[in-house]
């Protein structure tokens, strides 16, 4: 029966595409502040409803590097919420997946029905709250390691099929680009609206593509020019090197001296606050995107009373924007491999860790390969 062989140690011997389920992996185990090693830890036990999943690709998210310099989650854990894989087991009664099958997986999902989620504020949920893959420890994504354990309630409402044709690294931005979703839907655009992305990481081309979509003429500015190199690629010319040129400055000179409909902040740090406030028309909106650390900031209270300008902030994916942002990505809107600069395999993932935290001009989005040995985009 399926169910003794779910969750009896025999488990290890199921056969998947020709290959063992091991009894131990390799993951990146986050010890302490700073401090992520690359240890052997056992493969995940599977209950009912839930399915292993054999990781191929990772990303490497901000909020990921956050965790790790700042000690705010206890140790150990193993990280990882970008993530691709195949199926390589199914609990009992997991009957929507098959062993083989290539998915992507939501760690988050809101169960639907309680207070907060009637209210639609989801990250308020409880079920929202805990997270639903594991590599071992208190569950924190996992991606960070060769299998993932998939609890229930993801199985169920947060892992999507992979289809044919797509590779497991353009799979891997569901996630990111959900929360890029969710932030954009947060400004409300108009069609014809001029928004500024400040930054030109993964994350400031996605929103800038985003924007786009939405009907806005964008304009985007970053330190480095081989980042607004990259944006042309993506069809967003309008560009600033702001190495060189004052962004506010060339942002009033392209509105009638007004300044930015909207400004989404995609750099972290507090300093670019208020520029990106000098930026915005009155009655404008900002975008504080990447600004997940607590802390003060000096803003210019009348810019907010007497000119009307909006602070906004988005953080973390919504569920609501799940199928737009699943569509998104499998439908190639937008060609989201190619934003990758560095792959690593799982035994270079400290080292993966170290570059993803210390972004270098030529570096974008970094992904940590378990399942990849070396061998690109392979489907
Ligand atoms: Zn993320
Ligand atoms: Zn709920």
């Amino acid at each position: 029966m399926a169910i003794a062989q779910t969750l009896t140690p025999t488990s290890s011997t199921v056969e998947n595409e020709g290959r063992e389920i091991p009894r131990a992996m390799r993951a990146a185990v986050y010890r302490g502040v700073d401090d992520v090693r690359l240890e052997e830890v056992p493969v995940p036990e599977i209950g009912p409803g839930e399915i292993l999943v054999r990781v191929h690709t990772c990303g490497i998210c901000g909020t990921d590097l956050k965790k790790i310099a700042s000690g705010s989650h206890s140790a150990p854990r193993i990280f990882g919420h970008e993530t691709s894989g195949v199926v390589a087991k199914i609990g009992e009664g997991a009957g929507k997946f098959n062993v083989g099958e290539r998915v992507v997986m939501f760690h988050h999902i809101p169960c639907g029905e309680c207070y907060y989620c009637r209210h639609k504020t989801f990250a308020q949920c409880s079920t929202y709250k805990k997270v639903g893959c594991t590599a071992g420890f208190d569950a924190s994504g996992g991606g960070f390691a060769e299998y993932v354990r998939v609890m229930d309630w993801i199985v169920e409402k947060g892992t999507v099929r992979i289809p044919d044709g797509i590779s497991f690294e353009q799979a891997c931005f569901v996630e990111p680009v959900n929360t890029c979703i969710k932030g954009i839907e947060t400004l409300r655009l108009q069609a014809g609206e001029t928004v500024l992305v400040i930054g030109q990481g993964p994350i400031g081309l996605i929103l800038a593509t985003l924007a786009k979509r939405a009907g806005a003429r964008v304009i985007t500015s970053d330190l480095h020019p081989a980042r607004l190199t990259i944006a042309n690629s993506f069809g967003l010319n309008h560009t600033i090197d702001a190495s060189k040129t004052d962004a506010g400055k060339a942002v009033r000179e392209m509105t009638e001296g007004r300044g930015a409909d909207a400004v989404i902040l995609a750099v972290g740090g507090n300093g670019l606050i208020r520029p990106a406030m000098d930026a915005t028309r009155p009655g404008g909106r900002v975008l504080l995107f990447a600004q997940t650390v607590h802390g003060e900031s000096t803003i210019d209270p009348a810019a907010v009373c007497v000119d009307e300008k909006a602070l906004l902030g988005s953080y973390s994916a919504s569920v609501e924007v799940q199928e737009e942002s699943v569509r998104f990505v499998m439908n190639r809107e937008m060609d989201l491999e190619r934003l990758i600069s560095h792959r690593f395999p799982l035994a270079s993932g400290v080292e993966a860790l170290n570059l993803a935290a210390h972004p270098q001009p030529d570096s974008m989005k970094i992904v940590i390969q378990p399942g990849g040995s070396g061998e690109g985009q392979r489907l």
